[in-house]
């Protein structure tokens, strides 16, 4: 595996490829890897002759009082992780390389991006959509590869892709659990082992309302209800925001029909996990 640490390096070696392959696959990450991280590249490999990824955390979409500067930084392990699974060139460029001085340029979605993390954490798809535009142009993929995790960064980025015309198709892939059901995140590592037992409350939540839904209550306020009574049984889990919303707008609905998200996000301690369902999908929790 190559590891290229400048645009021009990495697009001339993307321009290469493209050249030799019919397709190029990219899986774009901040690092910290885990087997969440590893499926979008199983199944980039599996799509695609040719697989690149990126690891670079973005300092963009951290908030001024978020967890940029403590994010897990696992470079080594993460390189040789990424090689055994057979990513061709891995991007790892730094912040100077990103953003030299002077660039002014960010990528804004009006609307989806301010609804729920973008609500919670204002700037952060500014920051999100503006690196992965970035990125999109320096690999020029024909398949970018995304978790179903950040559901809402998910509905932002196809918003993005749609509106500016990026010659890309996004590929959302499942969420992948531990055994427990907790979400893989690297924050996860952030938890203490109380903590840890106190975080599976997000999936509960999302259970309740699932069951609930396939039970016949369509009725946002009545999945409201008991999704927030599950929550305080965990009087150390503050929420963020639980929502149920139309998938691409992002726009709370008054009924869950097939289709709808059904997200949450919560601070367990001082570390926010986010967690999330597709009506009707066959997701499971
Ligand atoms: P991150 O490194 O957190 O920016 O994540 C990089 C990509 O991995 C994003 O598209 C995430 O949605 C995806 N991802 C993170 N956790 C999971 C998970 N548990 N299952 C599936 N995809 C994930």
């Amino acid at each position: 595996m190559r590891v290229l640490k400048t645009v021009a390096a990495m697009q001339l070696a993307c321009k290469e490829i493209r050249a030799v392959t019919r397709s190029l696959g990219f899986v774009p990450t901040m690092g910290a890897l885990h087997e969440g991280h590893l499926s979008l590249v199983r199944r980039a490999r599996a799509e695609c002759d040719s697989v690149v990824a990126s690891i670079f955390v973005n300092p963009l979409q951290f908030g001024p009082t978020e967890d940029f500067d403590q994010y897990p930084r696992t470079f080594e392990a993460d390189c040789a992780v990424l090689e055994g699974e057979g990513v061709e060139i891995l991007f790892a460029p730094s912040v100077g390389e990103m953003y030299p001085s002077g660039a002014v340029t960010t990528v804004t979605v009006a609307g989806v991006g301010d609804r729920l993390d973008g609500a919670s954490r204002p700037g952060h798809f500014t920051g999100v959509a503006t690196v992965v535009a970035k990125l999109l142009h320096v690999v020029s993929a024909d398949r970018a590869y995304f978790g179903k995790k950040d559901a809402a960064q998910l509905a932002v980025l196809r918003t993005m892709v749609r509106d500016l015309n990026f010659p890309v198709e996004l590929v959302g892939c499942g969420i992948v659990r531990d055994g427990d059901g907790l979400a893989l995140s690297s924050r996860n590592r952030y938890l203490s082992a109380v903590d840890r037992g106190r975080a599976l409350v997000l999936r509960r939540v999302l259970l309740d309302m699932m069951w609930r839904i396939s039970g016949g209550t369509w009725a946002s306020d009545a999945l409201y209800a008991a999704g927030l009574e599950i929550l305080a049984s965990e009087p150390h889990v503050r929420l963020d925001y639980l929502a149920i919303v139309d998938a691409d707008t992002l726009l709370p609905v008054k009924e869950a029909k097939p289709g709808t998200l059904v997200a949450i996000a919560a601070y367990v301690g001082t570390t926010r996990l986010i967690d999330n369902f597709v009506v009707g999908s066959g997701d499971e929790l």
